[in-house]
């Protein structure tokens, strides 16, 4: 794969939104009056998604992550894992979800070729749950955890976005839930991905922080490598299997050693979550461009990835999170 030519680096991991559609409305992920949806001619195929997957392969990418808005929302996502799975050179195949739809695809998605799943989940709290997604579905993400589990879809990573006077009160109960159940847990620090402004600022935690919470609370916490682990730095819980991991893009930014792209679900290439520079896979008639544009449009991609990001000042990314992939 093309090494970044201002920051030396291998970019080896695409992530790639499947559709902008979503069952939740988490609201720091969209904003409160909704986002317009993308028509369905307006969505990448799975054909045209398996073209440039290809491609990416060839030169270099070795791990693809499907996301959304909510990737499982969109039908056929098995027949899509399967073809992926086929492709020579490509190491894992992850998705990120809510969780919400996983007790009915887990079994289906492991048969296929899955090989692991992250689960957003900012709550424990059933009431909290549904005042920040505006869903009543804390019961089915725990339902699909379990299914995830069952179907040998381990190790099991949570995401969770630390929200001041939100959930950060959660911390040891999140702790306890990850050792009951030998989970990955990863604390995310909050983005600020409107720009900076008194409510981003007061609803911001560092890390540095809630690792000296979970030590005050009597957790012991032994470094460890876990496999994929990507920006996070990951421990030990106790002297279980279950790990707790710490991403910190604010405090201690890690874009220096980045190694991913994004492809959104309307056929769009990110070198950069923090950046609203995007290339179209598409001509102007709609048509996916040939293959040899697309390895172009790759390796530019490739050498504009930023050594640092600025989302502090940033003000506009030019789509909302869950237009992006996260
Ligand atoms: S894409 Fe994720 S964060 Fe955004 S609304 Fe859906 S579940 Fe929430």
């Amino acid at each position: 794969m093309a090494i970044n030519a201002s920051f030396q680096r291998k970019v080896d991991y695409l992530r790639i939104s499947v559709t902008d559609r979503c069952n939740f409305r988490c609201k720091y992920c969209m904003p409160p009056d909704g986002v317009d949806y993308k028509s369905h001619d307006e969505i990448m195929r799975y054909e045209e998604i398996l073209i440039f997957a290809r491609i990416a392969v060839k030169a270099g990418i070795k791990r693809i992550r499907l996301t959304g808005g909510e990737p499982l929302v969109r039908r056929g996502l098995d027949k899509l894992i399967y073809q992926l799975n086929k492709l020579e050179g490509l190491e894992d195949i992850s998705l990120t979800t809510n969780g919400y739809l996983l007790p009915e695809h887990a079994n289906k998605l492991a048969r296929v070729g899955l090989d692991r799943i992250n689960v957003s989940l900012d709550t424990l709290d059933r009431e909290k749950f549904k005042e920040i997604s505006l869903v009543d579905g804390l019961p089915e993400v725990l339902a699909g955890l379990k299914a995830a589990q069952n179907a040998g879809l381990n190790p099991i990573k949570l995401n969770t976005v630390l929200i001041r006077g939100f959930n950060d009160n959660e911390v040891s109960d999140f702790i306890k839930f990850t050792k009951a159940h030998n989970y990955n847990f990863r604390f995310i620090e909050f983005m600020p991905l409107n720009g900076s402004s008194q409510d981003n600022d007061s609803k911001y935690i560092s890390i540095d922080e809630i690792k000296a919470r979970i030590k005050s609370a009597g957790f012991k916490l032994t470094p460890a490598e876990i496999p994929g682990g990507g920006p996070a730095t990951s421990y030990q819980i106790d002297d279980t299997q279950a790990t707790v991991g710490f991403i910190s893009p604010i405090s201690h930014s890690f874009c220096s050693s980045c190694n991913r792209l994004r492809l959104t679900s309307d056929g769009k290439l990110r070198p950069c979550l923090a950046m609203a520079k995007e290339y179209d896979l598409y001509d102007q008639s709609g048509n996916l461009l040939p293959e040899d544009k697309l390895k172009e449009i790759l390796d530019q991609a490739c050498s504009l990835k930023p050594d640092h990001h600025d989302f502090a000042n940033e003000e506009d990314y030019g789509r909302n999170m869950s237009q992006i992939g996260g």
